[in-house]
């Protein structure tokens, strides 16, 4: 109890005079009466230092039952509570004291209640039949002795004090504890990066949309998104960079969605939302179109501008599953199949997704075995000098040699491959093998190796080759890595550093199936390529498409105008040839002369007499042994 406190006291009593007398006791100028009460009641304090007299006592009069109540509920809300009444047992016309107590106990239940009796009035039984057995009552006989008033006022009001200060204390623990309570529960359901909801909340919401949607017979959508290349963006601008950009991420897409629709984030870069209820499948589209939409701005992020490409795969229930472990499965179907779609598109689930995805699961558990045991084979495709139609080098093209499938085409594994990083392994294999090879052959070949953007990223190609070229002795300038835009895509800096190693370990590097995908020249500013091979797809089309054939050409000046060598790929007619020939390539490769080959017919066909081969020399038909074990290779 503080020193000085101030304890407001009510006297109801119908009799004037007696609010008098209790004034006359309890507000004492010298305060010796009630220090004498207090050390009677709780011992004397040492005499050296006198306690300061801790009390002062507000009286407020009240003359009716009615009256009384009124002021502890004013003294309630103005949060001045009343500590005690001295409450007259009659006061007609009104309440009588019992009533009245009632009545105040059920605004202030701890106020402490010294009821006046006069001996004729109601017994203590009849008091407590009324008012139940309280110990915040206690009776005063009248006449009153004064301190007997001054020390029930002393020891009820401090009783009242250290109850009071005992409910304070545990009402402020109890909503500490709601707070807390609150504060876990929230931490139980959300992310705590975002704030968004996660995987736990989105589960159970699920559960229940998907139940509202089947007895209301609405639609409701999951849609799974997943950043593309956020990995990348984490590498280069650092995990700060990439927080926030989560954060901007859930921002944009909290702002795409109804208040009803709920925004999830399951960790990384995965993000999901619930949409629900839906009418039809509009919507569903519509919102799927927005969440594309509103990353076409770059985010900005301190001094970094990042472009953000979003894949989203979509189930809807209950047409795509009834149970949410379904529903979710079937979107991640879908996004895997935007992913593998050219990102930054939007799928929804087809029932052929399931059963595709599954044989390309079965199957990229068998290529991890066949990396492990080797199955490959390596087959090369001549390059030919155009004007004098000499072979100047050999493509090397990797076969999966099946032995349940006998060879399969590279078209249907490297992805596969890609995906699930065995390329950076069976990538390595074909380099030793191809520079192996090479280094049996007459030093003005060269051979061309194909290489994945994944194993620029992986790091070790440097290294790789260089390896290569040490054990064989190769001349580096026999060496030609073909590579993609792919690889200059993303992580343009650090790819284009790779390239730059490779190149100044002297090995040329070619751009391959040039005029397709993003085809941004600025490439060709930034990377002195010794070589672009022109992709089939132009060549194939030359003769009946009048674009086609003005790309040819424009991409054989272009070379020229830069230095660069040009390759035609896919020759397949002497229609094609003299046209690439006539559009200035230096180079081509194509059916019309030949196929991808096993090393044994190269080196048979081109390499037994001696001399530098010729088409005059080429087989007739290069790939007659192969075409019993080639069920997926049409060439
Ligand atoms: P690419 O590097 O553009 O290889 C040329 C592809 O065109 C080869 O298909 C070749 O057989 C085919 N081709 C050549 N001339 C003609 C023609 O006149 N007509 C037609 N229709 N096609 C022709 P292939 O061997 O099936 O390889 C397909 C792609 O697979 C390659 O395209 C390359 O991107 C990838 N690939 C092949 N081997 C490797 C490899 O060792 N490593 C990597 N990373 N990728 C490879
Ligand atoms: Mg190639
Ligand atoms: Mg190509």
């Amino acid at each position: 109890m503080s020193s000085n406190s101030k304890y407001r006291l009510l006297i109801v009593d119908d009799n004037p005079a007696i609010h008098t007398d209790f004034c006359k006791i309890l507000s004492f100028e010298d305060d010796s009466e009630l220090q004498m009460a207090e050390e009677e009641l709780f011992g004397a304090c040492s005499e050296s230092t006198p306690a300061p007299m801790p009390f002062e006592f507000v009286i407020d009069s009240a003359f009716q039952g009615e009256e009384a109540l009124q002021k502890v509920v004013e003294a309630n809300n103005a949060d001045q509570p009343y500590s005690l009444a001295f409450v007259d047992m009659r006061m007609p016309p009104g309440w009588n004291g019992l009533k009245t107590i009632q009545e105040l106990w059920k605004v202030a239940p701890n106020l402490q209640v010294v009821i006046c009796t006069a001996y004729t009035d109601s017994t203590w039984q009849e008091i407590c039949a009324q008012l139940g057995h309280s110990d915040n009552l206690l009776i005063l006989k009248k006449p009153f002795d004064e301190m007997e008033v001054l020390q029930l006022a002393v020891a009820l009001t401090k009783k009242w004090a250290v109850t009071r200060k005992a409910d304070l204390r545990q009402r402020d623990l109890e909503q500490l504890v709601e707070k807390r309570t609150a504060e876990l529960r929230h931490a139980a359901a959300h992310d705590p990066l975002t704030d968004l909801a996660n995987r736990t909340k989105f589960n159970k919401r699920l559960l229940s949309a998907v139940e509202q949607a089947e007895s209301q017979g609405t639609l409701a959508a999951v849609h799974l998104i997943d950043l593309d290349e956020f990995k990348s963006i984490n590498d280069t601008l650092g995990h700060m960079v990439g927080d926030q950009l989560l954060v901007s991420v859930s921002q944009r897409l909290q702002s795409t969605v109804r208040r009803e629709d709920l925004v999830c984030r399951f960790g990384g870069d995965e993000f999901a939302i619930i949409q629900e209820p839906v009418a039809n499948m509009n919507e569903v589209d519509a919102l799927a179109r927005r969440v594309q939409e509103v990353f076409c701005e770059p985010i900005q992020i301190e001094n970094n501008s990042v472009i953000v490409d979003l894949s989203s795969g979509i189930a809807i229930a209950p047409t795509d599953g009834t149970a949410p472990v379904d529903v979710v499965k079937n979107a991640d179907l879908a996004l895997y199949r935007a992913k593998g779609e050219g990102r930054g598109c939007y799928r929804f689930f087809k029932a052929e997704m399931d059963r595709k995805i599954q044989s390309e699961r079965q199957l990229a558990v068998r290529l991890k075995k066949a990396v492990k045991q080797e199955q490959f084979v390596l087959h090369y495709q001549p390059l030919f000098q155009a004007k004098s139609c000499t072979v100047c080098g050999f493509e090397a093209l990797v076969r999966w040699r099946d032995p349940g499938r006998g060879l399969v085409s590279p078209s249907n594994f490297i992805s596969i491959a890609e995906e699930s990083g065995l390329i950076v392994p069976l990538g390595e294999w074909i380099i030793s093998q191809a520079c192996e090879q090479a280094a049996k052959w007459p030093t003005s070949m060269r051979v061309a190796v194909n290489v994945s953007a994944i194993q620029f990223r992986s790091g070790g190609l440097v290294e790789a080759i260089e390896k290569n070229l040490m054990s064989t002795g190769i001349s580096p300038d026999r060496i030609e890595i073909e590579i993609t835009e792919t690889v200059l895509l993303r992580d343009c800096e650090e790819s284009l550093n790779t390239l730059h190693e490779i190149h100044d370990m002297g090995v040329r590097i070619v751009l391959d199936d040039f005029g397709t995908g993003y085809s941004s020249l600025s490439y060709l500013r930034r990377f002195p390529f010794d070589k672009l091979k022109l992709d089939k797809s132009f060549v194939n089309d030359v003769d009946s498409d009048p674009d086609a054939h003005a790309i040819v050409r424009a991409v054989a000046n272009l070379g020229e105008c830069l230095g660069i060598e040009t390759t035609a790929e896919g020759v397949e007619t002497d229609a094609q040839l003299e046209l690439v020939i006539d559009a200035g390539y230096q180079q081509f490769q194509g059916y019309l002369y030949a196929k991808p080959m096993p090393v044994a017919d190269i080196e048979r066909e081109f390499f037994s007499s001696g001399n530098v081969p010729t088409i005059a020399t080429v087989p007739v038909n290069p790939l007659a042994e192969m075409s019993n074990n080639i069920d997926n290779l049409n060439y």
